[in-house]
């Protein structure tokens, strides 16, 4: 997947970039209580999205895919 549609999924969800850990972007979402690092790479491997997409467990199913 391309990291510019995971991040334009990431904002449709209003959740926000907070800053950069190493090579990766800390995204935290709109509940405040889970956050996640997204590569900075043109491509999100599909492992990677999986760990989003657990790592975001308040996102309605579905969000990112
Ligand atoms: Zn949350």
């Amino acid at each position: 997947m391309s990291t510019r549609q995971v991040v334009k999924a990431l904002r449709r969800n209003e959740c926000q970039l907070t800053g950069t850990d190493g090579p990766h972007d800390k995204w935290v979402c709109k509940c405040g209580k889970h956050s996640t690092a997204v590569p900075r790479h043109t491509e999100t491997s599909v492992g990677v999205v999986r760990n989003i997409i657990r790592d975001l467990g308040c996102l309605p199913e579905g969000w990112l895919q």
